[in-house]
């Protein structure tokens, strides 16, 4: 599938005379791939999680975010995959449409896949397989968290969940305790205050 093609629901969804999301022109980066989780106040509140790969983010909406408990399994819905110049978007997208509502950028950084043992990998592997291990390098989350698909069918869902590795550390609360965008410092109130 090309890039364009897999772009094509994101695009779909949106009015971009009216959201200030990006259309996803740009051509993808080329360095080590990133990774963002993005704090979302749309209709609910939720932190979408989105890995570079194959020239765009795949995204999975979290409602409740990140847990760096290993013993958390934390919902991870998929999503369309969102275009590279997503990576930094934080703003507001207007009322009434797609995803109104208000996004930070809660962390950021590079990633890289973590391969079966004794083997190769690729996303596209991983992801078919429903297991997608990834070591992130952010701000606020470095450390091992794994995707994965349980159940089959209809039943089939994602968690994202904080592998048990030295950077596990259930006495930390990112999510409640760091609220700011790595970005820019604000917090998702603030930026909705500069909603028109
Ligand atoms: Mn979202």
């Amino acid at each position: 599938m090309s890039d364009s093609d897999r772009l094509q629901t994101y695009r779909n969804k949106r009015d971009f005379a009216r959201t200030p999301e990006p259309s996803g022109e740009a051509l993808p980066r080329g360095e080590a791939p990133m990774f963002v989780i993005q704090k979302h106040a749309a209709s609910t509140l939720h932190y979408d999680f989105r890995l570079e790969a194959d020239g765009v983010l795949v995204s999975w909406a979290v409602p409740k975010g990140p847990s760096l408990n290993p013993s958390d399994k934390r919902l991870a819905v998929p999503t369309e995959d969102h275009p590279m110049e997503y990576v930094d978007f934080e703003g507001n997208i207007p009322q009434g449409e797609y995803g109104g509502g208000t996004v930070i950028v809660w962390d950021t950084g590079t990633y890289r896949l973590l391969p079966r043992e004794g083997e190769t990998d690729t996303f596209a592997a991983a992801y078919e397989r429903g297991r997608v291990a990834v070591w992130l390098e952010g701000r606020k989350l470095v450390g091992g968290f794994a995707l994965i698909r349980t159940g089959k069918g209809e039943k089939a869902r994602w968690l994202l969940i904080k592998m048990d590795d030295e950077s596990a550390d259930p006495g930390r609360d990112p999510v409640r305790d760091e609220p700011q965008s790595v970005l820019s410092g604000r917090t998702i109130e603030d930026v909705a205050a500069e909603a028109e």
